[in-house]
């Protein structure tokens, strides 16, 4: 394959031409993955943003997976919506320890009218600190997604979970359509798309080759495609639910960035359950950005120094971010914490 060939984006994918990757042999997979990955990116470094809940609980959607939706008894604590300067402080430590992204995520249906004011300062303040800003609020209509962009909004996170087909089994309380429309106003808005999907929830193979189809095909690729390894939370229909073959999983994020070249691909949600060897064979098939901190949402997260020492016995260097707002040389010192990881004292408490 000629670098030309594979540097082409393409957004005709069609089902038999992603299975056929699919089923390609892994090293061949693994190997393609990684080739195409070398095209875009540098393969020794990896994209880390922090991840604050500023709502949490109680949300009026039944995605099957959640401990957040109020259709289900988790047992998990409620919180309503963070004061501003509360969020302000939990960006400000997030920057001083070192992180490029703050995404800040709110467990609605949609925000309302009500909520914007607020939602907007907070976007506004950690922009003004030199950080990127990423947010993930429900569904947005087309005045509130320009409102986020006018207020600096970087990157609107909005997953399609999973393949048409199978959604109804995920999702009931609104359609894959409804999704299609949010991601079609926030790329609207001028804002980046961060969308991507969970696997291991009890879909067919073809559901897979479905979601990265549908995200690969959209007119633009999401800038950040996050692929979830579904965390079976006891309370949810899916606390039961068959275990992925951790291989499959790997697949999926060699799929992705196969199919979406220049996007970062997220090894999100699941991560505490992976080894330190699946993890950097997940980085080897292309993926290129971590939630890092001891909490994802509302699921744990690895503790960021372990992530840490991680990246440093793979010789994985932090991504610097790359923002026309950004002020000071922030990878520097996210660079300073990989030196610092091996040390006993975890240098990031995300007690989001
Ligand atoms: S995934 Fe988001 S929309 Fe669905 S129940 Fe959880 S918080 Fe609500």
């Amino acid at each position: 394959m000629s670098a030309t060939a594979e540097q082409i984006i393409r957004h005709d994918w069609q089902s038999a031409e992603v299975q056929a990757l699919f089923d390609l042999p892994f090293n061949d997979l693994l190997f393609k993955a990684q080739s195409i990955h070398r095209l875009h990116f540098n393969p020794n470094e990896v994209q880390v943003s922090t991840l604050l809940s500023i709502k949490t609980g109680s949300c009026p959607e039944d995605c099957k997976y959640c401990p957040q939706s109020a259709h289900y008894n988790t047992g998990l604590e409620k919180q309503r919506l963070m004061e501003v300067e509360a969020v302000l402080k939990k960006a400000q430590e997030a920057k001083a320890k070192g992180s490029s992204r703050f995404c800040m995520g709110a467990a609605w249906k949609n925000p309302n009218k009500r909520d914007m004011p607020y939602v907007l300062d907070m976007v506004k303040g950690v922009r003004a600190m030199g950080l990127e800003t990423c947010m993930t609020l429900g569904m947005l209509d087309e005045e509130q997604a320009g409102q986020l962009a006018d207020a600096g909004l970087d990157y609107y996170n909005h997953n399609l979970d999973t393949s048409p087909e199978f959604y109804d089994k995920i999702i009931t309380t609104r359609t894959y359509g409804d999704r299609l429309d949010t991601l079609q106003n926030v790329r609207d808005s001028g804002m980046k798309i961060c969308s991507g999907g969970i696997i291991g929830m009890g879909e067919r193979k073809t559901d897979r080759v479905g979601l990265l189809a549908q995200l690969a095909n959209l007119p633009v690729h999401p800038e950040s495609v996050p692929i979830n390894m579904l965390v079976k939370v006891p309370g949810t229909p899916m606390e039961n639910v068959e275990d992925l073959d951790p291989l499959d999983f790997i697949r999926c994020l060699a799929v992705a960035r196969i199919l979406m070249p220049k996007s970062h691909v997220r090894l999100s949600a699941g991560r505490e359950e992976m080894s330190d060897e699946m993890q950097a064979m997940c980085f080897l098939a292309g993926a290129n950005s971590i939630f890092y901190g001891e909490c994802l949402l509302t699921t744990p997260n690895p503790e960021a120094h372990k992530d840490m020492q991680l990246f440093e016995r793979l010789g994985i260097k932090p991504e610097q971010a790359i923002v026309d707002h950004d002020d000071d040389g922030q990878a520097e010192q996210l660079n300073k914490q990989v030196q610092k990881a091996d040390t006993a004292q975890p240098f990031y408490d995300a007690s989001v």
